[in-house]
C-alpha cells in the first residue's frame, strides 16, 4: 500500500472549507466542492438527495435556510450540476468498489459549521494566514472543516490503493451533526444496508495532539423536540371567555416536564431551552412555542423521557383546550464501541510515532448523532467505533478563538487508512 500523504494538500483543503462555513442542512456549496474534488479523483459513484436522505426522518431542516444557503452557494462557485442532484438536501455518500469481494465499509465524516462569529483577533491564525470565515456569523468553530479535510485525504489514498483494495468502501459526508440533525435521515435510508464495519470519529474535542480515545464511552441518547400550542385569541377585558389560551398551556407545561420521575434504572436530563408565546399585551395568547430536550443513558430510558413528555403536552392541551403538535429536531443514541475495532485502531495509533496514548478511554456525557449509524450497523450484525483524533486547540469547541492542530489532519488519514488498509486488503 502507498502510505503517502500530501499533507500540505490536506491544509489547503482544510483552510479552504474554514472559510465558506455552512450551518446543518445548508452545506451546498461544501457539498459541492467536496463532490467536484471527489470526482476529480475518480471516484463514479457519488450519491445525493434521495438516495442517501429519508425525507421522512429529516430533523430541524428549515427551508428557508435552505433556499438561502442555494443561491449563496451559486453566488460563491457552487457546481450548479450537484445542486441540481441533491434535491435541496446537502451530504454526499462516495462509494468505492473494488469489484472483488470483501468487507463493506462507511466512514463517516460531518460537514457543518456552528452558529458562531469568528474572532477579529490577531492572535487567531486564520486571521493572520487569512483563511477565516467569510460568512458572517458561521464558524467552522467544531472541526468539521477538519473532518471533511481527513475524509478528502482518505478519498485521495483509496484511489492511490484502489488496486490493492477488496470489497466496499463508502466515504459518508453527513450534514446536520449540530443538533444531532442529521444521521438519522441517511439511517433510514439505504446506504447502510451493507456495511459491516462503522467508523466515526472527532478532532480535537477533550483530547490534545499525541492521545487518541480509542473507547469513548457515555454516549447519551437524546430527543430534542419542538412543541407549538394553538389556542385562540379575544379580547382580554371583554371576553376572555372567548379565547384559548396557549401561553398558559406552555407554562403549564414547562413546569410539569421538569416534575417527570427520575428512572431507576439510568440516568435522565430535561432541558426546557425556549419558551415563546403570546401576541399582546391585551390579547389572551394563541400560539406558544417550546423547545425543549431529552436525555438517557441508553435507548430505552431517553424514549421513556420523551414519552413522558408527550405525554404532559397532550394532557395540558386537554385541560386548557387547545391543540398542539410536537415535531422532532434532533435524535441520537447510545452506542458501546466494540472491542475489534478498538483494538484495531490502538495498533495503528500505537505505530505512529508523534501519538504518545493511542487508547485512552473518556466518558463522553454528551450526543453525537453518529450512533445512529453506528448503531444501525450493530444491529445488522456490524461492528462500530467512534474515536477521538487528540488535537491541540486554542480554545474550547463552539468558541470564536477556536482553532486546532493542523498536523492532526495527517493523523486522521493514518489511522483512517490504516483501518482500510487492515480490513479491505485481504
Ligand atoms: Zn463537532
Amino acid at each position: 500500500m502507498n502510505m503517502n500523504i500530501n499533507f500540505s494538500q490536506l491544509i489547503e483543503w482544510r483552510r479552504e472549507f474554514h472559510q465558506y462555513p455552512e450551518t446543518g442542512w445548508a452545506e451546498f456549496w461544501t457539498t459541492c466542492k467536496i463532490a467536484d474534488y471527489l470526482e476529480s479523483m475518480g471516484f463514479e459513484q457519488i450519491l445525493m438527495g434521495t438516495e442517501i436522505i429519508n425525507p421522512d426522518f429529516v430533523r430541524g431542516r428549515h427551508l428557508s435556510t435552505v433556499r438561502q444557503s442555494i443561491e449563496k452557494a451559486l453566488v460563491n462557485g457552487a457546481n450548479p450540476k450537484w445542486l441540481d442532484k441533491m434535491q435541496e438536501f446537502t451530504g454526499c455518500v462516495a462509494i468505492f468498489d473494488s469489484g472483488k469481494s470483501g468487507k463493506t465499509v462507511a466512514l463517516r465524516f460531518d460537514i457543518d459549521c456552528v452558529n458562531v462569529s469568528e474572532t477579529k483577533s490577531d492572535n487567531h491564525k486564520p486571521n493572520q494566514l487569512g483563511f477565516s470565515s467569510k460568512n458572517e456569523g458561521l464558524m467552522h468553530a467544531c472541526g468539521h472543516d477538519g473532518h471533511i479535510t481527513v475524509g478528502l485525504g482518505v478519498a485521495q489514498w483509496i484511489m492511490q490503493n484502489k488496486d490493492k483494495l477488496s470489497g466496499k468502501i463508502k466515504l459518508i459526508f453527513q450534514p446536520a451533526e449540530e443538533g444531532v440533525r442529521g444521521a438519522a435521515a441517511i439511517a433510514a435510508s439505504s446506504v447502510l444496508d451493507d456495511v459491516n464495519y462503522f467508523i466515526s470519529s472527532h478532532i480535537s474535542f477533550c483530547a490534545s495532539s499525541g492521545t487518541i480515545i480509542s473507547n469513548l464511552k457515555n454516549f447519551l441518547s437524546t430527543t430534542k423536540v419542538d412543541i407549538r400550542y394553538r389556542g385562540k385569541p379575544a379580547h382580554a377585558g371583554a371576553a376572555p371567555h372567548l379565547g384559548r389560551n396557549a401561553l398558559l398551556a406552555a407554562a403549564h407545561t414547562v413546569t410539569q416536564v421538569y416534575g417527570i420521575s427520575r428512572h431507576g434504572e439510568g440516568m435522565t436530563r430535561i432541558n426546557v431551552g425556549v419558551l415563546k408565546a403570546g401576541e399582546g399585551r391585551n390579547v389572551v395568547p394563541a400560539t406558544a412555542e417550546i423547545q425543549l430536550e431529552v436525555r438517557g443513558e441508553n435507548k430505552a430510558i431517553n424514549q421513556y423521557m420523551y414519552d413522558q413528555v408527550v405525554q404532559m403536552v397532550k394532557g395540558v392541551a386537554l385541560s386548557f383546550d387547545v391543540e398542539y403538535e410536537t415535531e422532532i429536531m434532533g435524535e441520537a443514541v447510545d452506542m458501546v464501541n466494540d472491542p475489534e475495532l478498538i483494538a484495531k485502531v490502538e495498533k495503528i495509533a500505537s505505530q505512529l510515532p508523534q501519538i504518545h496514548t493511542p487508547n485512552a478511554e473518556y466518558a463522553f456525557n454528551a450526543s453525537e448523532d453518529a450512533t445512529i449509524l453506528g448503531r444501525k450497523v450493530q444491529e445488522q450484525g456490524g461492528k462500530s467505533i467512534y474515536f477521538i483524533l487528540g488535537a491541540d486547540r486554542t480554545a474550547e469547541h463552539h468558541q470564536s478563538e477556536f482553532d486546532f492542530d493542523e498536523r492532526q489532519l495527517e493523523t486522521g488519514v493514518q489511522i483512517y487508512t490504516g483501518l482500510l488498509a487492515d480490513i479491505n486488503s485481504k
